[in-house]
This record gives C-alpha cells, sequence and structure tokens, in this order.
C-alpha cells in the first residue's frame, strides 16, 4: 500500500533536527510521496533542497497569507525562479486567511514578527500565483481560514489550472463543496480532524465526492488526538509540540472508517487522485 501526504512542510526547522528518523519512519509507515509547500521566500530553497536530497519530496512554492505581508520587491522574480528551477516543481500554499486578521490573539507564538497583511493584499498577491499556476497548468495548494465565501468568488472570477487545485484541510461548509467541487477543487482530510470535537469536520469530509478525496498532516502543524499518534511528536523551542509526518497513516485509518470503506481501497483512490492532481509519475 502507497501513501501520499497531500499537504505538509517537512523543510520546517522543527522537523530539522529528526530528519534522518523522519525519513525512516515515512518509509515505514509507506509514505511514498508528499507535496512539501514552501509558505515564504526565506523558506523556498529549503525545500527545493529536501526535493533534491528525497525522491518522496513534490517541492512546492508559495506565498502563505501569513507571509504576504513580509515578502520582499522581489518575490515575484523569486518565485518564479523557483518553479523554473525544478520541472517538479507546483504552487503552494497559497490562499486567503481573516482568521489571522479577525479571530487571532495578538501574542499568538506563530504570528511573531509578521505584519499582518489586509484582505485587499493577500487577494492581490494570491491571484497572481493562482494566475501563473493556471497559465503553467500546475496544481495549487490553498490554505482558507474564515474566508470561504470570498475564496468561491474569487477563484470563480480567475482562470484555474484546468487539472484542477487542493483546497488543504478544508474547513468550510459542507454546503459548499459542490460549488468547489465544480471548479477543479480537491479536499484534503487532516488527521487533526480526527479530533472527538471535530464533528463537523468528519461530516464534511463524509460528503466529499470519492473523486476528489485526499489525504495529508500538514506537518509539524496540526497534530492528532494524543492517544491515536503512533509516532510521538517532537519537542520544539516553543511549547507546541510538533506533529510527525509518519502519522499520515492513522489519518488514513480514520478516514476510511468515517468513509465506511476499508483501508486498502480508500488508499487505492487516493492514490489514484494524487497522481492525477500532482502530475506526479509513478
Ligand atoms: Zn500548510
Amino acid at each position: 500500500m502507497n501513501l501520499y501526504d497531500a499537504h505538509n512542510h517537512l523543510h520546517d526547522e522543527w522537523l530539522a533536527p529528526h530528519r534522518r528518523q523522519i525519513f525512516a519512519d515515512m518509509e515505514t509507515a509507506q509514505v511514498k510521496r508528499a507535496v512539501v509547500n514552501g509558505t515564504s521566500e526565506a523558506d523556498w530553497p529549503e525545500v527545493a533542497q529536501l526535493a533534491r536530497e528525497h525522491a518522496i519530496v513534490l517541492p512546492s512554492y508559495g506565498l502563505h497569507p501569513w507571509d504576504v505581508g513580509n515578502r520582499t520587491p522581489a518575490w515575484q522574480e523569486n518565485f518564479l525562479g523557483q518553479l523554473d528551477a525544478d520541472p517538479r516543481a507546483i504552487v503552494g500554499e497559497i490562499g486567503l486567511d481573516r482568521w489571522i486578521l479577525d479571530r487571532a490573539r495578538p501574542d499568538d507564538p506563530r504570528l511573531q514578527g509578521l505584519r499582518r497583511a489586509p484582505t485587499a493584499e493577500q487577494l492581490e498577491v494570491f491571484r497572481w500565483q493562482l494566475a501563473v499556476a493556471a497559465e503553467r497548468n500546475l496544481p495549487a495548494s490553498i490554505h482558507c481560514l474564515d474566508a470561504f465565501g470570498l475564496m468561491l468568488e474569487t477563484l470563480q472570477d480567475a482562470q484555474l489550472p484546468s487539472r484542477g487545485f487542493l483546497l488543504h484541510a478544508y474547513s468550510g461548509p459542507v454546503e459548499m463543496i459542490p460549488g468547489f467541487a465544480q471548479l477543479g477543487a480537491y479536499f484534503s482530510f487532516n488527521g487533526g480532524f480526527l479530533e472527538p470535537r471535530k464533528e463537523r469536520l468528519r461530516e464534511v469530509f463524509a460528503a466529499v465526492p470519492l473523486d476528489r478525496l485526499l489525504a495529508e498532516t500538514d506537518a509539524p502543524a496540526m497534530r492528532l488526538p494524543a492517544n491515536l499518534e503512533k509516532f510521538p511528536p517532537f519537542a520544539t523551542e516553543t511549547a507546541a509540540l510538533a506533529n510527525h509526518p509518519a502519522n499520515l497513516g492513522v489519518t488514513y485509518a480514520g478516514l476510511a472508517e468515517l468513509r465506511g470503506t476499508d483501508l486498502k481501497t480508500l488508499a487505492n483512490r487516493l492514490e489514484e487522485n494524487f497522481l492525477r492532481l500532482f502530475k506526479d509519475g509513478p
């Protein structure tokens, strides 16, 4: 059985000290490929480096909405440079996030040092990156928090990659799934959604069309419930613990259960979906 992580950040500094162990554990967990998403100009070279060293890594480049406010004047040139440098390169993580503007605590340690770009500025940067993905027909991995109406409108008005795009860790309303799917959306289920209180999100993922379903860890972010973690989290310099990307197998098992299917059948379907969207050869 081959597992595919549709969205993570393997290059992240929280995971860097444990890399050797992580790649060994991912092999044990039968993870065949992982889309590794850069989020800022500063981390794009690290994604590129990791992709050179490990065939499991599918490199993806984007300016994440949290990082939009700190981009340099050369960001577009730098972005295109990464895409041009590797024929496997794809687009993401890009997106829209109103949570950082409306709901995030001012002292959230993950947001320290970031200028929180207002919605109009996020939109401009998102649209530009999406247009590049559309023009090159590259899959785009999209982050959306508290902005699903605006996201749908934006996608309806935009040129989109004809091969489709990913709404990673989709947390929007179940009613909006058909509208997004019609535009070419895939939806990735995150292991954090196995948290007992996240029942609404499990209901959402029970309704995603089977040919648009994927799974992801978002590691080192979004831990699974501690009692389900097969690979223990890593300590970090902050109080947070880093999600181990080899927990993807647990995510698959939880998704199979909520979809009422066996693991092997689900894994085969997710493999087809992953290879179709991410232009990834065997
Ligand atoms: Zn992410």
